[in-house]
């Protein structure tokens, strides 16, 4: 089982495409720990939490009683503990990665690249990009398999490779990009235009890297390009199923675009989970979804994800036209990629998705 602890929806940032609606909400300890007997109460072999904001960090303590906590049930239970943890990243500091280490806390940081200082704000204005050096230093000296997580505005498309290329030379070789899909922003066809322009860019840097001694994992391409030779969906969403999330005052959601969303509410974390609100909802997920019915690229497609979905449209089926164009284009340009590396035998390639010798 695993839950994702909303443990704020507070900020020291103020990005200019955060969704966010901050508030100074702080999930307090005796909620973090129901939120662990809760967890431990359906007595599976493998448990996760993923920390999550707002800024996480900025409730460090309650990480740490977490882990701590955790680890002694685990170690009772027999059963194993896996942790994420998605930060801005500027309250990194060693004590942390410590902890990170010592109990497994992967971190995926989400940083801009070279667009840092134009897209990632201080709440109180200027720029990010100079407070985030020392801690990319610090946070690959413990995870050098650390996630790098970019999101791109309308404004800075034509950037978008530049950035994802900053990202692997400043050290990063797992890098995820997203494009600000907040409902206000129109998307049209120029942009998709260029975004095809960009993603065809990154295809032939992707291949190109995709050897190296530290080699580039461009996951939006990877992701693709898996979901096609394995015939499996690139994502396996079951709303609310596998991973619920938790807000600050231990209400259940079904996950993280749902939150304080009431009738999406699913029970607490000391009362338990509201098994008949949790089915309702994942039956009205699963029902058919007429949009998609044909598609070639359906497996492919992040089509099933609810909270994108709902976070744009206000309706968990209805696909935005902006996600269906996105769609088409990465998955494009992820099969570019495996073209270019399938026709110079990359050796990861092969050993990964060809089931060949090096
Ligand atoms: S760091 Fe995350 S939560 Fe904070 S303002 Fe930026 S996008 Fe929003
Ligand atoms: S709704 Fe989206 S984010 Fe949530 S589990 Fe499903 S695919 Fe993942
Ligand atoms: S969103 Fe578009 S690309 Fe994706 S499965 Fe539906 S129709 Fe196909």
């Amino acid at each position: 089982m695993n839950f994702t602890l909303h443990l704020t929806a507070d900020c020291n940032f103020a990005c200019r495409y955060c969704y966010e609606k901050h508030t100074p909400a702080r999930m307090d300890e005796r909620t973090a720990l129901a939120a662990c007997e809760l967890l431990f109460s359906y007595g599976h072999r493998k448990n996760g939490f993923s920390f999550f904001g707002g800024e996480p960090l900025l409730l460090k303590d309650v990480i740490g009683l977490v882990v701590h906590n955790c680890a002694e049930k685990a170690a009772k239970a027999g059963s194993s503990m896996s942790y994420q943890l998605t930060t801005n990243g500027s309250l990194l500091n060693e004590a942390f990665l410590r902890l990170a280490d010592a109990h497994g806390i992967r971190i995926a940081l989400s940083h801009d690249g070279c667009l840092q200082d134009e897209q990632r704000l201080l709440r109180g204005g200027g720029g990010t990009a100079a407070l985030l050096e020392p801690k990319i230093d610090m946070l690959l000296a413990h995870q050098p398999n650390a996630v790098a997580m970019m999101t791109i505005e309308k404004r800075n498309l034509p950037r978008l490779a530049e950035a994802v290329k900053w990202l692997y030379a400043r050290g990063f070789s797992r890098v995820n990009t997203a494009i600000d899909y907040r409902p206000s922003v129109d998307w049209n066809d120029d942009d998709m235009a260029e975004l095809g322009l960009q993603y065809g860019e990154l295809a032939v840097f992707a291949a190109e890297h995709f050897d190296d001694e530290r080699p580039l994992h461009y996951l939006n391409f990877e992701s693709k390009v898996a979901a096609y030779i394995n015939g499996r969906r690139c994502i396996e969403c079951e709303l609310g199923m596998k991973q619920p999330s938790i807000a600050p005052d231990g209400v259940i959601y079904p996950c993280n675009q749902f939150v304080g969303v009431p009738e999406f509410a699913m029970g607490n974390v000391f009362d338990g989970i509201d098994k008949a609100a949790q089915r309702r909802i994942y039956e009205a997920y699963r029902a058919p979804e007429p949009t998609c019915e044909g598609c070639a690229l359906d497996a492919r497609c992040r089509h099933h994800c609810a909270c994108l979905n709902f976070s744009m449209t206000g309706d968990m089926h209805t696909v935005p036209p902006v996600q269906c164009a996105h769609e088409r284009a990465v998955i494009k340009y992820a099969d570019r990629m495996a073209e270019l590396l399938y026709e110079r035998k990359s050796p990861r390639f092969m050993r990964v998705y060809g089931n060949t010798e090096e």
